[in-house]
C-alpha cells in the first residue's frame, strides 16, 4: 500500500508540477466509483478561512472560528485530496465544484479549499475531517446519540435544500461523523443537482382529481404506454434521474418520477436511521431497482407501493406470496431485528420504550412514500426527536 501511495504521489507530481512541495500524501482513505481520496499533509500552511481553523491539539480543521492561526509558526495540518477519475464527465466535475462553492458558508458541509486541473485530471483539496467508519459505531448508538447524529445530518441537509440543491447520494460514507466531537460534515456532491435541472412533468405534480382523470383516460385509450402519457406523444421520452446508491433510493426515484425534489435526501437519511434502529447494515441490499421496489414492498406492503407507483404514472404488480397487502409497522420491523423475542414473559407484545418510540415516529415522517407528505429537513429540526431541549 505504501508503495502504491508513493506511485500515486509521483503521478500527481507529473500532472501538477510542485505538487510534492505543497502536499505530502499520507495514505489512501477512500476509493469510490468516482474518485480516490488521500489524507495528506499540507506543507504550506495558511489559514484557509476563518470558519475552518486548525485545532492545534488534534491537527485538524474545525469549523468553529474559535481560534485563529498565529502566523510564523508552521504546524502539520491535514487535507483530504480528492482525485476525481478522468472517466467522470467534465460537466459532472464542474457541477460538484460549483455546488460546493455555493455551499461554502455552511458549517455542516465540508468546504472546498481549492482545486487543480491538468487536462482531464482534476483534484479537489478539502480540509481533512476526522471520522470513524459507520460500521464501527452504529450498533452502539443509543437514542441520545442518534438525536445528535441526525441533528447534525439534518442541519447539513437543511442548508443544502435551502440552496435548492438535491444531494442525491445521502448515505453513511458521505456523512463523515466524528463520534468524539459529536459532529459531522456532509461530503460528496458528485451526484448533486440544482432543483429543477432535469424536471419534466410528472403525474405527482398534478392535483389529485386531475391525476385520477389522466390515469382513467390512459386506461381507456391503450395499455402499452406508461400511465398518463398518450400514445403517439411527440414529446421527448421521459427520463428520470436515477443517480444514487442502491438501498438508499427514494420510492419516487425507483418509480422514475421526473419531478424529483429535495425530499429524496430526507428518505435516504431515513434509511440511515432505520439502519441504526434496526442495527442492520445495509438494511436494504438490492441489486437493481426492481429488487429495491420488492424490498420496499416487503416492509411497506403492496397497497402503499401501488398507490406510490400510481402517483408517478407507473404500475406496480406483485404476485410474490410472502409480500402482504398491508406490510408491517416500522416499530414491528425494529423489534424483530433487535429483540430475540417479541413477547415478554407474561405473553404481552414487547413495545419500544418512549425514546425509541419517538425516534420511530420521526422515522415514519422521513419514510413517507409520498414526497409531499414527507417531512422537510427544516421541519425535521423542529420535530421533538431533533429539537434541542433545555437542560
Ligand atoms: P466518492 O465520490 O468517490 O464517493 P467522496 O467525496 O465520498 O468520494 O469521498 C470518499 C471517501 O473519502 C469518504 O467516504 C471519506 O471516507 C473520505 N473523505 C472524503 N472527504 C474527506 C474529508 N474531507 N476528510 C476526511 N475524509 C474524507
Ligand atoms: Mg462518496
Amino acid at each position: 500500500v505504501e508503495d502504491s501511495v508513493a506511485e500515486d504521489m509521483q503521478r500527481l507530481e507529473r500532472s501538477f508540477r510542485g505538487f510534492s512541495k505543497k502536499y505530502r500524501l499520507i495514505n489512501r482513505i477512500g476509493e469510490g466509483t468516482f474518485s480516490t481520496v488521500y489524507k495528506a499533509e499540507d506543507l504550506h500552511y495558511e489559514s484557509y478561512s476563518n470558519k475552518w481553523d486548525l485545532d492545534e491539539k488534534e491537527n485538524l480543521y474545525s469549523p468553529s472560528g474559535r481560534k485563529t492561526h498565529q502566523s510564523g509558526q508552521r504546524r502539520p495540518h491535514f487535507v483530504a485530496i480528492k482525485k476525481i477519475y478522468v472517466t467522470s464527465s467534465p460537466q459532472r466535475i464542474m457541477n460538484e465544484l460549483d455546488l460546493l462553492h455555493d455551499l461554502r458558508h455552511s458549517d455542516a458541509i465540508c468546504p472546498l479549499i481549492t482545486a487543480f486541473r491538468d487536462k482531464d485530471q482534476v483534484v479537489a483539496i478539502l480540509p481533512y475531517f476526522r471520522h470513524l467508519d459507520f460500521r464501527a459505531y452504529f450498533r452502539d448508538m443509543n437514542v441520545a446519540d442518534m438525536r445528535i447524529y441526525f441533528r447534525s445530518l439534518f442541519t447539513a441537509l437543511a442548508a443544502v435544500h435551502d440552496s435548492n440543491i438535491l444531494h442525491r447520494d445521502i448515505k453513511p460514507t458521505n456523512f463523515l461523523y466524528d463520534t468524539h466531537r459529536k459532529r459531522g460534515v456532509l461530503v460528496d456532491f458528485g451526484l448533486a443537482e440544482r432543483h429543477g435541472t432535469d424536471h419534466q412533468p410528472c403525474l405527482c405534480t398534478l392535483r389529485k382529481e386531475d391525476r385520477k382523470q389522466r390515469i382513467q383516460q390512459s386506461y381507456n385509450h391503450t395499455h402499452d404506454h406508461p400511465l398518463g402519457y398518450p400514445k403517439g406523444d411527440q414529446r421527448p421520452s421521459l427520463r428520470a434521474n436515477r443517480a444514487g446508491t442502491r438501498g438508499f433510493r427514494a420510492p419516487e426515484v425507483l418509480f422514475k418520477c421526473t419531478a424529483q425534489t429535495t425530499k429524496i435526501d430526507v428518505w435516504s437519511a431515513g434509511i440511515i436511521l432505520l439502519t441504526i434502529l434496526a442495527r442492520r447494515f445495509p438494511f436494504f441490499n438490492s441489486s437493481d431497482d426492481i429488487d429495491a421496489v420488492i424490498e420496499l414492498a416487503t416492509v411497506f406492503g403492496k397497497a402503499k407501493m401501488k398507490k406510490c407507483a400510481m402517483l408517478h404514472g407507473q404500475m406496480f404488480e406483485c404476485n410474490i406470496p410472502t409480500i402482504g397487502e398491508e406490510g408491517y409497522t416500522l416499530e414491528k420491523i425494529i423489534i424483530w431485528s433487535t429483540r430475540s423475542v417479541t413477547r415478554d414473559k407474561y405473553g404481552n407484545k414487547i413495545r419500544l420504550g418512549a425514546a425509541e418510540a419517538e425516534a420511530v415516529e420521526f422515522l415514519e415522517a422521513c419514510l413517507a412514500m409520498n414526497p409531499d407528505q414527507r417531512i422537510s429537513a427544516a421541519d425535521a429540526l423542529q420535530h421533538p426527536f431533533l429539537k434541542e431541549r433545555d437542560g
